[in-house]
């Protein structure tokens, strides 16, 4: 048995066999080719089987699951078709007269170590795919046999290097029992969305991958991996995991209950979701509404900007599902760690400090207006506020209501229905909107904290850097007395505050986010009867 140590990113118990995604293949022999033709005719027939193997996968996954999540296989095969790779590729062959094979590696692998040193978020995640890719066309070559992230037949638990938010999105939940990556930070895109799965996670493991198809039980409590377990252990970690699913289940006996502290303080405790799929999970977690729609999850894996019709489609079905319920969708939050190619953003120095948000919304207002016609439409179907991320200035969300007027008046003149009262409310994730926060109160009608970005921005520790961990303490002072100031000016001028951060769902601060009178708190669906827990066995008087 061995046992290793990671970071937890949610709790729970798995017992299960072990899958690695690994991007570490076995050697690949180096060798004179006396043929350079004969290569290069093998590498061309290997990158075909390639592709037609990936175009079989994309059939399978879009046919399992749906064209969204097999879409990575279609990006792969135009990767293989790339000019750079091809040539990379053929001037190995030609001009080193090696085999096919270590001209593919040597290529994979430079042209990924470019990719890498990127500053792009989102081109750097694609140095895994390059990866990927050349060793498909290697496995080819020598008849090896690969295997695949998805689909799986069995539930496994998944050891990962890394996944990128676009990855994460993609895995078939009821085929994962847990997560394990040996990269990643707790508060990344990825940790959120794993978080949002409901399953235990655990990041920054350096675990082996020999333990493929090995059992191993994740501790998602302790973030730990143990793998290969001895009788003894697994005995007793079955045991914890039946008594954690029996705790789990007596949470759901608080559905329908109160959020309601023992002295009688009630607080909303609401959901939050990237898109249709987790409306469900909020339903059956009896969230009383969304307190955040990340809609930039409808921008993420599409080839194009979805139009007004998609957008209206995801967001007046959410409305609907969610019968009446609050459902604050917040505008486009694309940039920093959530690229998206069809932006064309540019690369940047400090991608977190960058162009996001509505900074990128403002620029492009054509991009701002689709969606909030496309919220505004929804409007007539449920009960939907609208949401501003990265606020730092008040002429930022001076500005954004005029378009929103404007939009207004475009509607009307279509005799387009839309809720006429619909709310406006800022994030407040900059130390700037803290600071401003009583002059943020008179222009909206709420304020969501979002704790993740205020962490980060407040501490000047990138979220994604793992390295930074114990310099982003998310209960530190200056944090606390920012959420703290935020709350007061809202209710200064009698505006409602959530906080929507993972912080949040955080039920050591239960009590002080009560006791400060914070309206809402939004978390991830699985964390909504955990948090109504909190809530009902604090007492405001001890
Ligand atoms: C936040 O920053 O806390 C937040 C909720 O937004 P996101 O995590 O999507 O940046
Ligand atoms: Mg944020």
């Amino acid at each position: 048995m061995t046992k290793l140590q990671g970071t937890r990113v949610f709790g729970g118990y798995a017992i299960g066999t072990v899958s690695v995604f690994d991007n570490k293949k076995e050697d690949v022999e180096r060798r004179h080719a006396a043929d350079p033709s004969q290569e290069e005719a093998r590498f061309r027939n290997a990158r075909e089987r390639a592709k037609e193997e990936l175009q079989a996968l994309y059939e399978k996954t879009s046919a399992s699951m749906d064209d969204e999540s097999a879409k990575i296989f279609e990006v792969h095969q135009m990767m293989l078709d790339d000019l750079d790779f091809e040539d990379a590729v053929m001037e190995g062959i030609r001009t080193e007269g090696i085999n096919a094979e270590y001209a593919v590696l040597q290529a994979g692998k430079n042209l990924s170590e470019v990719f890498a040193q990127m500053d792009d978020e989102y081109m750097r995640a694609r140095a895994a795919d390059l990866l990927d890719i050349s060793d498909r066309v290697i496995a080819i070559l020598t008849g090896r046999k690969r295997k695949e992230l998805a689909p799986t037949d069995e539930p496994v638990i998944l050891l990962a290097e890394d996944l990128s938010p676009s990855e994460t999105v993609q895995l078939d939940r009821s085929k994962i029992l847990a997560f394990v990556t040996r990269f990643g930070s707790v508060n990344s895109h990825t940790a959120i969305l794993a978080r949002s799965m409901g399953i235990p996670a655990i990041i920054g493991l350096d675990y082996d991958a020999e333990a493929d198809g090995q059992t191993a039980i994740v501790d998602g409590y302790g973030g730990l991996l143990l793998t290969d377990p001895d009788e003894e252990t697994l005995a007793q970690y079955k045991e914890k995991k039946e008594k954690d699913d029996a705790a789990r289940a007596l949470l759901l006996e608080l559905k329908g209950k109160e959020n309601i502290t023992l002295d009688g303080r009630s607080i909303e405790i609401f959901a939050n979701i990237g898109g249709v799929s987790d409306v469900e999970d909020a339903l059956q977690n009896d969230a009383g509404g969304v307190g955040l729609f990340r809609s930039e999850f409808l921008y993420l894996g599409t080839e194009d900007y979805p139009d007004e019709e998609t957008q209206f489609q995801a967001y007046k079905t959410v409305a609907e599902k969610m019968a009446g319920k609050k459902v604050i969708i917040r505008t486009l939050d694309i940039g920093a760690d959530k690229r998206v190619s069809y932006f064309d953003l540019p690369a940047e120095e400090n991608p977190a400090l960058g162009y996001r948000a509505i900074r990128i919304c403002l620029d492009r207002p054509e991009i701002l207006r689709t969606q909030l016609r496309a919220i505004l439409r929804a409007s007539a179907f449920g009960n939907i506020a609208v949401m501003y991320p990265m606020i730092a200035s008040v002429w930022e969300i001076q500005r954004l209501k005029e378009v929103f007027e404007e939009v207004k008046g475009d509607l009307a003149d279509e005799h387009i229905a839309f809720d006429e009262n619909m709310e406006q409310g800022v994030m407040i994730e900059t130390p700037a909107a803290v600071l401003i926060s009583e002059e943020l109160a008179q222009e909206v009608d709420f304020f969501s904290i979002g704790t993740n970005d205020l962490t980060q921005y407040v501490l000047a520790a990138d979220r994604q850097n793992p390295r930074l961990a114990r310099f982003s303490d998310a209960h530190h002072p200056a944090l606390l007395r920012a959420i703290r100031m935020t709350v007061e000016s809202a209710h200064r001028y009698g505006k409602t505050v959530g906080i929507c951060g993972e912080l949040a769902a955080d039920t050591l601060m239960t009590e002080f986010f009560l006791t400060l009178g914070v309206d809402e708190l939004s978390v991830t669906p699985s964390m909504v009867l955990t948090v109504r827990d909190a809530v009902r066995k604090t007492d405001l008087r001890a």
